[in-house]
């Protein structure tokens, strides 16, 4: 099976080349086409799996055919791994002069600020500073057009200690769009959101 089964372009897979990825993984195989296809998906899926490709090709096929409608955010519960998912974005992104902006804590807020008015088309960024931005000035973090929200590591994002500035976030964001959820294990928050997606007759898919 090759990317192009999967129903990516070839420019992706003459980009994967360059960097010695040849065939899709596992977790690659099972998501890319449900996500090209426009559903919602929940992957359970461990680092190391490829699971960044699997979400991160998807989005630039689609942003391919849609750039200037289509902007995703990718929210990661720590700064290594969202700067990690930034350079792979950079990487798999950079023949078709993707933007991409890291929102994590411990960096310039005002720098940050002048980053998101570019309007980058992938935001990744941890909770605290991304809700921060939004408390302190709604306007930069111009939301209204995103179509991909992707929750990596939804296990940990969806706990106590992020559902203050979660719920910041996800009311700035439009309800019309495609959520990804990437998991280890299916937690009983995981199961909740999966559930409450069925119910509304949006059932991911798993
Ligand atoms: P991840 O699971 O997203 O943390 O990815 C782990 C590593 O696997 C990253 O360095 C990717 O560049 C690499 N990778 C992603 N997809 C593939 C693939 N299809 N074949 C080989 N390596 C890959």
């Amino acid at each position: 099976c090759s990317f192009e089964d999967l129903g990516l372009g070839s420019w992706i897979s003459e980009t994967l080349r360059a960097v010695e990825i040849k065939k899709p993984t596992q977790t690659q195989i099972a998501c890319v086409p449900p996500v090209l296809k426009g559903t919602d998906v929940i992957g359970c899926a461990k680092t190391g799996s490829g699971k960044t490709a699997a979400f991160a090709l998807p989005i630039l096929q689609k942003l391919i055919q849609d750039p200037y409608g289509v902007f995703s955010l990718v929210l990661s519960p720590t700064r290594e791994l969202a700067i990690q998912i930034g350079e792979q974005f950079s990487v798999f992104g950079q023949s078709i002069n993707l933007k991409v902006a890291v929102i994590v804590g411990g960096l310039d807020m005002v720098d940050q600020a002048i980053l998101l008015g570019k309007r980058p088309h992938v935001v990744i960024a941890t909770p605290g500073r991304l809700a921060d931005h939004i408390r302190s000035n709604s306007d930069v973090v111009n939301f209204k057009k995103i179509k991909f929200l992707v929750l990596d590591e939804a296990d940990r994002l969806l706990t106590d200690t992020f559902a203050p500035d979660m719920s910041v976030i996800l009311e700035s964001l439009p309800k019309e769009r495609q959520t990804l959820l990437f998991t280890a294990t299916i937690t009983s928050a995981v199961y909740q959101y999966y559930s409450r997606k069925k119910e509304a007759g949006n059932e991911p898919f798993v």
